[in-house]
């Protein structure tokens, strides 16, 4: 594809579900490319926020690029500390890195932005909090002061859109009970599913990097 073919599908996906293009942001996922390819095929459309999910290689592309990074990988709690450099956090998937982030947070004087991530399709390799036991990690995340929930994040399993359809929806309708805006979902393979049935924040790889 490339972005701006990513973005067209985009708008073509949240036309069909009677929603506005703009309530849908494209985070590129750029790991795996090097800052010039990230220049030319993402920063030339415009100032996309970028996802990075290691932290070692985040920070020498963050030195070289200025950009809206934001930290999508399964995150340690010793590389909490990394985090104030990311506008958003969409990987929050424990309470112990949320206390790690918290402390992070309080030392910098200022809350981070962060997703919680749920484990929908009950992967066991998969990261998040699984489903019934969302409402109390929620709570407690909530009453930590330094941190700012702004909404849910899924990694989908490989699979079907009979599968992956109400999967997302259900993402949105979690959002919606606690009443967080963000839900970030949808990655090269299912983005326009994820659009159709809700999602704030797509992250795309491949889809925007491949050559057509
Ligand atoms: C790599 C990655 C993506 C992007 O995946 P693509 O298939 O390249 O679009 C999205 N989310 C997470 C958490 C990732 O690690």
């Amino acid at each position: 594809m490339s972005l701006p073919g990513v973005l067209e599908r985009i708008a073509q996906a949240a036309q069909r579900a009677g929603r506005s293009p703009h309530e849908v942001r494209l985070v590129a996922v750029t790991k795996g490319h090097p800052v010039e390819e990230i220049r030319e095929k993402v920063l030339a459309y415009g100032d996309f926020p970028l996802g990075e999910s290691r932290v070692q290689e985040a920070l020498p592309k963050m030195e070289a690029l200025q950009a809206e990074w934001h930290f999508i990988g399964p995150l340690q709690t010793n590389k909490a500390r990394f985090m104030p450099r990311f506008a958003l956090v969409h990987s929050l998937d424990s309470l112990r890195l949320a206390q790690a982030l918290n402390r992070v947070g309080e030392k910098e004087g200022r809350p981070l932005r962060v997703l919680v991530e749920v484990n929908l399709g009950r992967e066991p390799q998969k990261h998040g909090f699984l489903e019934e036991d969302l409402p109390e990690a929620l709570a407690r995340i909530r009453d930590l002061p330094f941190l700012r929930v702004e909404g849910l994040m899924t990694v989908a399993p490989i699979a079907p859109e009979a599968v992956l359809r109400p999967l997302f929806a259900r993402l949105s309708l979690l959002a919606d009970r606690y009443r967080l805006r963000e839900r970030s979902m949808g990655m090269s393979d299912d983005f326009e599913l994820a659009v159709e049935e809700g999602a704030t924040l797509v992250r795309v790889g491949r889809a925007v990097f491949a050559v057509d």
